[in-house]
């Protein structure tokens, strides 16, 4: 019995991930050896179980609802389900809620991952020499470690000193050293992903593209931050999840992988593009919330701008191409016009997405 520990697995990222594996009667997740997904979260506001119901019957899913602070609870799991590999995405994951209260973050980012690289180092330690070798601990972190851009900077890669700004990036910055410092010290076989800004199905609407799109068909304003042009690189979440596969089986072990889109544009281009979709496929005089406007762009109302809000982000993932055979599936045209396809054509989830009163007063970007 081979399995793979996923963690946060409920949320925006890992349930794409998870969904990645398990559909097609779990052809993926056979392809890549592994007989189960174990799939551990804390359903903080941010989780939400039902984005996996249709899996939870499958002999080859288990869904633990739990802590990875909770060193314990993960050894346990790790030992009980034979489990030779991580993919650890559990965080508290926006910006806005780390400069309101950094606390969560430095616990779950930091001593979270700290308490499941013992509990691996525990696991794969305990291992026969074969699955030794085998064992991965892959860590997914973000650009936002590397802090900010000028316009004519190049773009972030693997050799560019951290300069985290926000309590979150610093969080996830200190996760990124600690995973690293497992396997100077103890030669633990690691692997990290540093990806940009995703977007794409089941993110939760406090974030930029979801807030827009669903504020936008109820006729809310579109609040753009400062003057909107901060610069963010965007990525598919599916390409994502591809990159993350492609780090964990052909990626070095130690090394770090910068993943992108290579779609640098400004937020204020993100919010007017997704006004011109909904134009197009729901259109203002079709909706009643909509009375009086011409154009869901209409909407846009420029908000006092964050605090230390990092000017632009950018990719360069050439090492991921060069190394890991990836590339990105999506470009941001097809990926965005099947990210608002998603969102009008799955009400339901929007609606308990609402009702479970997710934080959507405050636009994020991070
Ligand atoms: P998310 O906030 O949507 O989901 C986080 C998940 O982790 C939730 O299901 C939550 O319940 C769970 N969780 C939180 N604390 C936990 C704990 N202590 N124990 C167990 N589970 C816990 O986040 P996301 O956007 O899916 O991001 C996933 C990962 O990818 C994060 O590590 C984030 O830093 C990284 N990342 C995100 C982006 C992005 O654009 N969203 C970009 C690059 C990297």
């Amino acid at each position: 019995m081979k399995s793979i520990l996923v963690t946060g697995g409920c949320g925006f990222i890992g349930s794409n991930f998870v969904r990645l594996l398990l559909q097609n009667d779990g052809a993926l997740l056979s392809e890549s050896g592994y007989d189960r997904l174990i799939n551990l979260d804390a359903l903080t506001y941010a989780g939400n179980r039902a984005n996996l119901t249709e899996f939870e019957d499958s002999q080859s899913y288990r869904f633990v609802e739990g802590d990875i602070c909770d060193q314990a609870l993960v050894s346990s799991l790790l030992e009980e389900n034979e489990v030779d590999t991580i993919v650890h995405f559990a965080a508290e994951s926006h910006v806005d809620r780390s400069i309101d209260g950094p606390e969560p973050f430095v616990q779950t980012n930091v001593v979270g991952t700290l308490r499941l690289l013992q509990a691996a180092k525990g696991r794969w330690e305990s291992l026969d020499d074969v699955r030794r070798d085998a064992f991965r601990f892959l860590h997914v972190s973000t650009d936002e470690v590397y802090g900010t851009l000028a316009p004519d900077d190049p773009a972030f890669c693997e050799a560019t000193p951290y300069a985290p700004n926000s309590p979150y990036s610093a969080s996830k910055a200190s996760s990124d050293f600690l995973v690293r410092a497992y396997f100077h010290t103890y030669g633990m076989p690691v692997v990290t992903t540093n990806c940009s800004n995703n977007y794409g199905p089941y993110q939760f609407p406090e974030k930029l593209i979801p807030l827009v799109l669903l504020n936008a068909l109820e006729g809310k304003p579109l609040p753009i931050y400062g003057d909107g042009k901060q610069i963010r690189d965007w990525l598919y979440v599916e390409d994502h999840c591809t990159g993350i596969l492609a780090a964990l089986t052909k990626g070095q072990l130690g090394e770090t992988y910068c993943v992108g889109g290579r779609s640098e544009m400004e937020n204020i281009q993100i919010v007017r593009r997704i006004c011109a979709i909904l134009d197009e496929l729901r259109p203002a005089s079709e909706n009643p919330n909509l009375e009086g406007n011409n154009s869901y762009d209409d909407l846009i109302t420029y908000v006092k701008d964050r605090p230390g809000h990092d000017r632009r982000y950018a990719i360069n993932c050439g090492r991921i191409e060069a190394e890991c055979g990836w590339n990105p599936a999506e470009t941001f045209d097809t990926g965005i016009r099947k990210t608002v396809e998603w969102y009008l054509e799955n009400k339901d989830w929007c609606q308990d997405i609402a009702e479970k009163k997710y934080a959507r007063e405050r636009l994020g970007t991070g």
